[in-house]
């Protein structure tokens, strides 16, 4: 029987990355297990039995990676889930919360908002129970590894990680498989972060390869911010607080760009480039928990912020940044109209602690809300920043008067020259095919085309299909 690779999401699409790789005598692998975003917990069915599933390789925490692990545990996975100490702690922070949200959603699915408040909140109990359970076995299933240290997981099979600087242990990672007749050395890009990233390291150099499975989210695209983020960041906080004279509110996913930005304003505080008594809040019980995580795992940080550490004695804290912890408090910010900046989740707006602030503030002219992140089709965020005159928050329509600005600056993703980059490493001559996944099928094409024009041979997967690896 040949290897062969099977795309069971992320296929013509961004999100719910899910990859089988199948070894001649068998033995089968899942790269990622990731939810489709924006499906609302729709999800088809998984497209494969999990119990013949022998190991799972996790390249990093996000949901659209890690988020149907509980599912693939529940439903009979039994053996190891393999990934870096960074991603086994803030995908229990991540897991943990989605149990609850999907709970809160099954739950007012099953009994809606108005109707027996007491028997939904018995299902919603009993279903959080349910769901947190999941969760917890599924975590109790996760084994970390080391960065660039060749596992021998059986005999025919060895697994080496290479950290990509997409988010805090995020990694690419090659399977090398001994055959009979040959050794084939097959690559996973997972999500490629960038080169000068706040807060992390470098890409490593990736090695050669006889097949790839790439990402391609920016193909054709080039990031257009070329300046350090500190200037790009300086420059929205002057105008928005002190030309604007109100608040500068930064929508920003928990796990990740809020760790970044706050890097990048902590080092802005130390250079006395934060206009005097404006107070930094950091509004999302999730981003006090992840920022705990990357506090602890200093060795997975940039050069950037170990040097902060040195000179400053920590990281993730100067003294005008305050953690808002309770809901109370969270209110109280949102009613003040004095100079302040504020990053809150959820980043596309879809829920969490930034709907009180919105709601108070999208209607006053002097705020500004400033766009770090990828804002999905449809999604509330998607709608602010399209140019929507009325928004609707928590069945409250608002009208749109604060002032929106946008930069690609913190983008967590390579642009198409570091797309083009990443697969170079191996030469068109050596790298027998590369497969494009995680893209919306025109950035796909674009990559595709220009992979093609270099002499690579690029396969865009179908969902479901298996293609042969020999
Ligand atoms: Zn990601």
């Amino acid at each position: 029987m040949p290897i062969t690779l099977t795309s069971w999401g992320a296929a013509q699409q961004v999100t719910g990355s899910m990859h089988l790789l199948e070894l001649s005598d068998g033995f089968r692998i899942l790269i990622d297990c990731g939810l489709e975003m924006g499906s609302k917990g729709q999800e088809t069915a998984l497209g494969f039995d999990p119990t013949t599933i022998n190991l799972v390789f996790l390249t990093h925490a996000h949901m659209d990676h890690s988020g149907r692990l509980p599912e693939l545990v529940r439903e009979g996975y039994r053996g190891d889930i393999l990934c870096t100490e960074p991603t086994m702690e803030l995908s229990a922070v991540l897991l943990r919360d989605s149990a609850m949200l999907q709970a809160k959603r099954m739950a007012n699915d099953l009994h809606g908002r108005a109707k027996g408040r007491k028997k939904g909140d018995q299902a919603f109990r009993k279903l959080t129970h349910r769901l947190e359970q999941d969760a917890e076995h599924c975590l109790r299933q996760f084994h970390p590894l080391r960065p660039e240290k060749a596992y021998r997981i059986r005999q025919n099979l060895q697994i080496t990680l290479y950290p990509c600087s997409h988010l805090l242990g995020a990694v690419s990672a090659v399977f090398e498989i001994k055959e009979t007749d040959q050794t084939l050395r097959i690559g996973f890009s997972g999500d490629l972060g960038r080169f000068n990233y706040p807060g992390l390291p470098d890409p490593r150099p990736f090695p050669e390869v006889d097949y790839l499975v790439c990402e391609s989210t920016y193909g054709g695209v080039n990031h257009q911010e070329t300046r350090p983020p500190t200037m790009v960041v300086e420059e929205f906080i002057r105008q928005a607080l002190e030309l604007e004279g109100g608040q500068l509110i930064v929508p920003a996913f928990s796990v990740g760009r809020t760790q970044t930005f706050l890097l990048v304003l902590q080092q802005l505080y130390e250079e006395d480039k934060l206009p005097l008594d404006v107070p930094v809040y950091v509004d999302s019980p999730m981003a006090i928990l992840s920022t705990e995580v990357y506090r602890q795992m200093e060795d997975w940080l940039g050069r950037d912020a170990l040097n902060m550490i040195s000179m400053y004695g920590d990281v993730f804290s100067f003294k005008r940044l305050r953690f808002i912890q309770n809901i109370g408090q969270s209110r109280k910010i949102a009613a003040e109209y004095r100079p302040s900046i504020l990053i809150s989740a959820s980043g596309m707006l879809e829920g969490g602690r930034i709907h009180i602030h919105l709601k108070e503030q999208l209607q006053n002219s002097r705020a500004s809300i400033l766009f770090i992140g990828y804002m999905a089709e449809g999604s509330l965020g998607r709608k602010l920043a399209d140019g929507e005159k009325y928004l609707t928050v928590d069945g409250r329509t608002v009208e749109v008067r604060a002032r929106l600005c946008y930069t690609d600056v913190f983008s967590g993703h390579a642009d198409h020259n570091g797309l083009m980059r990443f697969v170079s490493q191996t030469p068109p001559s050596r790298l027998r095919r590369v497969f494009l996944v995680h893209g919306e099928p025109d950035r796909m094409e674009a990559l595709a085309d220009d992979l093609e024009k270099n002499g690579y041979k690029v396969t865009l997967p179908t969902k479901g299909k298996s293609y042969t690896l020999d």
